[in-house]
């Protein structure tokens, strides 16, 4: 059996609540909405559960509340395998939410950190073992950015490699895109970093997905683009996320780039087709089979 790569995430946990409606409220307004539900998700431990169902061993380093939600997001990351000794309960806030209202053609959406607010250097700290023993650190900007800093030194002491997920998006401390080995923008936030000062120097680290389109990247200096694949498309909140924990798995077991890029591009290809961030993530085998 191949090896399986240690894949660590320093990241938010969130429970999504999420309200469908034919109208969106407008200032003022109260509507009638239609089904209500709850799903878990955060960025982290979206990208968490990817990778866990695609075959890494995860760490997950985060924060929840001591409340109803964050018990069931906790019961829910174990139940999908992943290593939770490094999630904080917080008595002093609540478990981070996402609160969506999603009409056919439009979606809005607040979100309330809470816990995630408490994600700080000092947790990641306590756990810098997880880190120092992994094949690759996967990184997102929905916990406190001295956190994300502070976690790439670490990682780089230990010679971990790192891959920044550069959402939302926020202006970046240049040390932040010298320390990391990849950053996963989508194409709005490859935007962005163009119009950083560094970037021609670090233009060869970006991995730019581009939705139906496809992957932009750099292989030994080259401009690569893989095109995405026709799929039937369900769904495709949690496309992104599926494909940095799929990167990130395939890197840890020491693929090469273009490798890891294609493992990529067909696991999030597969989560569009099916509805919800988490539950439309394939594991392995369907990934592997897919590939054929
Ligand atoms: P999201 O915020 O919806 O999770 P994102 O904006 O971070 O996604 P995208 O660039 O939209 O990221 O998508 C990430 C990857 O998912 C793409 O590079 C591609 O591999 C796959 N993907 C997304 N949408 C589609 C689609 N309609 N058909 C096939 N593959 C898709």
């Amino acid at each position: 059996m191949s090896k399986k790569p240690i894949v660590s995430i320093v990241g938010s946990i969130n429970m999504d609540l999420t309200i469908t409606t034919n109208k969106m409220p407008m200032q003022g307004e109260t509507v009638l909405g239609n089904d209500f539900a709850t799903y878990p998700g955060g960025k982290g431990a979206n990208q968490a559960v990817a990778a866990a169902r695609l075959g890494a061993n995860v760490n997950m380093i985060g924060a929840v509340g001591s409340d109803s939600f964050g018990k069931t997001l906790l019961n829910y990351l174990e139940t999908e395998g992943i290593n939770i000794e490094g999630v904080h309960t917080a008595t002093n806030k609540p478990t981070g939410i996402a609160n969506i209202i999603l009409s056919e053609d439009d979606n809005r959406i607040i979100v309330a950190s809470g816990a995630n607010k408490l994600v700080l250097p000092e947790l990641v700290e306590k756990h810098v073992d997880l880190i120092k023993h992994s094949d690759v650190l996967l990184l997102q900007l929905e916990i406190p950015i001295e956190t994300v800093m502070y976690t790439l030194k670490v990682a780089s002491k230990y010679n971990v490699p790192i891959i920044v997920n550069p959402a939302p998006y926020q202006p970046l401390p240049d040390a932040l895109f010298k320390a990391t080995t990849y950053l996963t923008p989508n194409e709005i936030e490859a935007e962005s970093i163009k119009n950083d000062l560094l970037f021609e120097s670090i233009k060869e680290k970006l991995i730019v997905t581009t939705g139906d389109k496809g992957v932009q990247y750099f292989e030994n200096g080259t401009k690569q683009f893989l095109p995405s694949y026709q799929v039937e498309v369900k769904d495709t909140t949690g496309a992104g996320d599926t494909f940095n924990g799929a990167f990130a798995t395939k890197l840890g077991i020491g693929a090469s780039i273009t490798e890891a890029v294609q493992f990529a591009n067909a696991a999030a290809a597969l989560s569009v087709t099916k509805v919800g961030a988490q539950s439309g993530m394939p594991k392995k085998q369907e990934v592997e089979q897919f590939l054929k």
